[in-house]
């Protein structure tokens, strides 16, 4: 039975020094130190069980989500769980409509990274009373509590609630098959780990050769910097991983409209499959306008890891502005909201290739996208999903890939929970790993 009365919500300020060595370096965050904010939830339940919700950061500003997770969390607190997700629709939009601090969203922005990190711990301690990995806790899950979930305020005019309804009915059809296929060989993934922008040509060429050596058929390469280093680190990629592999480009939006177009035309000829973040992330019809004129060459444009919510995703849509739409399990309200995305995007028949990477993202996305394969797409149709080698060790269940496949996870829960040494070494600005870096700046 789900249940316990919340004593406790604390938040930690995590980060670890990626910058360093130039790993997550692409053509806007040229320094990112992978980070996040942390949340474990308590409650006076016997089982003694904790719930452990992140959200992903760059490193500075962490500090500005904890107090947004601090001035969220009287919503939570002596609380039951059980009641929480009886009413999750309602607990949704208590959480996201808070009179006061809906000003400084709403659902955007901070306050929604901070939505993302409570509700990811409540999923997470969910998941883990009723002793299934989160998967399969909404695998198994009645689609009419599956949709009490999500709060269909301001998506309506693209899904109804009885749309919805009935792409779960659909989707009910074939889903043990397709349980037992993701069992036996995973969800498909393609690799980020090779190409960051700030890595050489020689990292480049080492990297793509191992991750051949290891089975990976799809790669994507960090792109908008500079045109002729673009050229030149596409070229090698391609020349390494031949004509019949995936190559993915991304641009994590560097360009202008106009400019997106021209530079895509003259990095077309290495056959990318999408074109990720062109533009501003807001900016719905210049995706549109990029897709249309990406179209002939058999490019299609991807976007979502820093769109704000639904309803962003829900214009993307209806404008035809993307190709590919790419979830993130920290950005949008937890799994609440992106199962509503993941329904809008089987009813515009997008395939979802979900974000991650980060420290967590590929951890917890996998659980949302290997559900909707099982009861929602039901395809593998030009579908993966990002993966990234960096952090996992500080993870307690960290991700398992095998060839170039996120195998589902058998723990229970969300695999949200970090070590805890980890935690401490790495907590900001009094971790042992800082306190060390911040003193040899000194010197
Ligand atoms: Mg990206």
């Amino acid at each position: 039975m789900v249940g316990g009365r919340i004593t406790r919500l604390s938040v930690h300020d995590v980060r670890f020094p990626t910058s360093f060595e130039g790993h997550g370096s692409d053509a806007m965050h040229t320094d990112p130190d992978y980070s996040a904010a942390y949340v474990i939830i308590e409650t006076d339940a016997k089982d003694g069980l904790k719930g452990y919700g992140i959200t992903f950061t760059l490193g500075k500003g962490t500090e500005v989500v904890v107090c947004a997770i601090h001035a969220l969390s009287h919503h939570v607190l002596n609380k039951n769980l059980g009641e929480i997700v009886r009413n999750f629709r309602g607990f949704y939009r208590q959480l996201t409509s808070d009179g006061q601090l809906r000003w400084i969203g709403p659902e955007k922005g901070v306050v929604h990274l901070a939505t993302a990190a409570i509700l990811n711990a409540l999923w997470d301690l969910w998941a883990k009373q009723e002793g299934k990995p989160l998967w399969k806790l909404l695998v198994d899950m009645d689609p009419k509590q599956l949709l009490s979930c999500i709060d269909f305020r301001y998506i309506t005019d693209a899904l109804t609630e009885e749309e919805a309804y009935e792409i779960l009915q659909k989707g009910s059809i074939g889903k043990k098959e397709r349980e037992k296929q993701m069992l036996e060989h995973g969800y498909p993934a393609y690799t980020t780990s090779c190409a960051w922008l700030g890595y050489s040509d020689q990292q480049l060429k080492q990297l793509c050769s191992e991750a051949l050596k290891e089975g990976w058929t799809r790669f994507k390469v960090k792109v908008g910097a500079d045109l002729e280093d673009d050229i030149r680190r596409c070229r090698i990629i391609r020349d390494m991983i031949g004509p019949e592999k995936t190559l993915m480009v991304d641009a994590n939006q560097r360009w202008d409209v106009p400019e997106a177009v021209e530079w895509m035309l003259k990095l077309a000829e290495f056959k990318p499959l999408w074109i990720e973040e062109p533009t501003s992330p807001d900016d719905i019809l210049g995706h549109a306008t990029i897709s249309k004129a990406l179209a002939p060459l058999g490019i299609g444009v991807a976007t979502g890891e820093q769109c704000h919510n639904r309803v962003i995703f829900k214009q993307l849509l209806q404008a035809g502005a993307l190709q590919f739409l790419q979830i993130d399990s920290c950005r949008l309200g937890s799994v609440n909201e992106n199962l509503s995305v993941l329904l809008m995007a089987k009813k515009f028949q997008i395939p979802v290739c979900p974000h991650a990477g980060g420290v967590g993202l590929c951890e917890l996305v996998q659980h949302l996208i290997i559900f909707d394969y099982i009861s929602i797409s039901g395809s593998l149709e030009n579908r993966m999903c990002e993966y990234v080698d960096h952090l996992h060790e500080h993870f307690k269940y960290p991700v398992v890939i095998k060839k170039a496949s996120y195998m589902p996870p058998k723990d229970a829960g969300y695999s949200t929970e970090m070590k805890e040494e980890s935690v401490k070494e790495h907590q900001f600005p009094e971790g042992k790993i800082w306190q060390k870096l911040m003193a040899a700046q000194k010197n």
